[in-house]
């Protein structure tokens, strides 16, 4: 519902001033009662090199009366980019800048993402990488692999840096990175599944971290108490160490 989707964005935004930012909300041409929530760290001079964390806050919501919490799809990638965003601003031990982009629509068609891709807060063209947090509390493909302390990566593969560097910050956090090339997705005809795609598609580096498919996915059994926090911790720890070593290079 309308509603339920700008309480979220409203808080938010909250929670962003909160931790020190000046959040500006992004609107989405296509979907007139839900908005992106954008909150910048580090420089504001155009020629800084630029990291983007993406998650989208919306879901199903409410359907035929039943509820569909999304917890894991998405409120375990919101979480993991508020806490980044709450430990960067509260230690700013970071030189670089980081844009974070709390995409809404992305259930309807990716439509957050195509609206800040068409509306940067900095040009697409100094983007060293999207990293796209959608789906990371559980265990990995729970209902086939089923392994602990693992996050998928699609698209890390493609390059060399961001892999060196993805490893040595999962090493660090405690996560075993399954790294799938994109190219791989769109054989299988699975691309288009999460906003990643959308930034991939104009040329810019894109990664998904994703602990993959459980069987809850877009059900009502969604719940917050499947949702692992030692993952979240873990996936928040791995990010805020990539991202690090990112912006140090
Ligand atoms: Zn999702």
């Amino acid at each position: 519902r309308s509603a339920d989707a700008r309480a979220v964005a409203a808080w938010l935004g909250d929670e962003l001033r909160q931790a020190g930012y000046a959040p500006t909300t992004l609107a989405i041409p296509e979907v007139d009662d839900q908005v992106d929530v954008v909150a910048v760290y580090g420089p504001r001079d155009d020629l800084a090199p630029t990291i983007v964390v993406t998650a989208h806050y919306d879901h199903l919501g409410e359907v035929d009366g039943t509820l569909y919490p999304g917890a894991d799809d998405n409120a375990s990638g919101v979480a993991v980019a508020l806490g980044v965003a709450r430990d960067l601003a509260a230690r700013r031990d970071v030189a670089g800048r980081v844009v974070f982009v709390f995409t809404g629509a992305e259930e309807l068609g990716l439509y957050g993402a195509r609206a800040y891709a068409e509306a940067p807060a900095y040009p697409l063209g100094q983007t060293r990488v999207v990293i796209n947090l959608d789906m990371v509390g559980r265990r990995f493909f729970e209902g086939t692999a089923d392994q602990d302390a693992t996050l998928g990566a699609v698209g890390l593969p493609g390059d060399a840096t961001l892999l060196e560097l993805g490893e040595a910050a999962a090493a660090a956090a405690g996560v075993a990175l399954v790294a799938v090339s994109a190219e791989l997705l769109t054989l299988v005809g699975e691309d288009w599944r999460s906003d990643d795609w959308v930034f991939r598609d104009r040329g810019v580096p894109a990664v998904h971290l994703s602990t993959g498919l459980n069987p809850d996915y877009h059900q009502p059994t969604d719940t917050p108490d499947r949702v692992s926090r030692a993952q979240l911790e873990r996936v928040a720890r791995f990010l805020r160490g990539w991202v690090s070593r990112l912006a140090a290079r």
